[in-house]
């Protein structure tokens, strides 16, 4: 069932909750991959409804970034939720999201202030606010995240956490290409050069996992390792490559409990991203 407007999707999920059911909820921006069915698989073997939503949020894109370009493909997205049987979609479009007036907005501070926050100012402003409106909206028991976007997911449990949602965040792993990249609707803007060269981006963040099984525990060594491997991209810009703190991204010298390694690289106007934790 697909639902365009706030009242009614409300209305459905008020009557799922009557019938005792648990609602799961996963938000996305469509044109829709193996990730975003992971995160429906695991909210429907958890939850008795399952809701996604698919809405390009105008908000967390900046002035030049790809907000009109970004992909979109309805008919199959809705296919693939059908095959995830996902009960209920929530489709609305921008004036419903944000009528005339709109002027709230959540800042959750601190962990946006690094990596993804720092390169793309107002984005994570953009993200926390939409997911407030939407939680608000299909008041899921709990909704599903990927662990691809970390810092999004670190933001929205703080966000949760601090404003005292009654919802569960679920992380769900990172799925990947074959050759290791990690899904992204974004990864259709490569070029064949371009795609044949993103897999190092996986390959660097397990060699320096390697590293640190090896007993490395620099902060500075290992990223200098990711940078170096990047470095050999024809074409291809680091924007970042860091170790953070887990759950809050504070710098981290030396590894002594698990740690975010993330990082962003820009191949030509596609700016892609990838994480891992290493574990000590
Ligand atoms: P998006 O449509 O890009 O906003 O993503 C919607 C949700 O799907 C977010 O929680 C993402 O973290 C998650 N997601 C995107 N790509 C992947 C992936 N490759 N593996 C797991 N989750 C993902």
């Amino acid at each position: 069932m697909i639902f365009e407007k706030i009242d009614r999707i409300r209305d459905f999920v008020r009557e799922k909750k009557g019938q005792g059911k648990t609602v799961g909820f996963v938000p996305t921006m469509g044109y829709l991959h193996r990730g975003h069915a992971a995160l429906a698989e695991r909210a429907r073997r958890e939850c008795g409804t399952v809701v996604a939503s698919i809405f390009v949020n105008p908000l967390q894109f900046g002035p030049r970034e790809d907000y009109a370009e970004y992909p979109r493909d309805f008919d199959r997205d809705c296919r693939m939720l059908e095959e995830c049987r996902v009960d209920a979609l929530f489709h609305p479009p921008v004036e419903e999201m944000y009528p005339g007036g709109f002027c709230t907005h959540v800042e959750v501070e601190g962990l946006t202030g690094c990596l993804c926050g720092k390169s793309r100012p107002g984005h994570f402003r953009g993200v926390a606010t939409v997911v407030t409106k939407l939680f608000n909206i299909v008041q899921p028991d709990r909704a599903y995240f990927g662990q691809k976007d970390a810092q999004q997911a670190l933001v929205i449990k703080r966000m949760v956490e601090d404003l005292n949602m009654p919802v569960e965040i679920v992380t769900v792993p990172t799925v990947r290409e074959e050759d290791g990249l990690a899904m992204s609707s974004r990864n259709v803007y490569l070029t064949p050069e371009q795609r044949a060269e993103a897999p190092v981006l996986y390959e660097s963040l397990k060699e320096a996992a390697r590293a640190v099984s090896g007993g490395e525990r620099d902060a500075r060594t290992l990223a200098g390792m990711v940078r170096e491997r990047l470095s050999g991209l024809k074409g291809a810009g680091i924007d970042y490559v860091e170790i953070r703190s887990l759950p809050d991204l504070k710098e981290v010298e030396r590894l002594d409990s698990p740690a975010l390694l993330a990082l962003a690289v820009r191949f030509g106007k596609t700016r892609l991203i990838d994480n891992i934790v290493l574990e000590v």
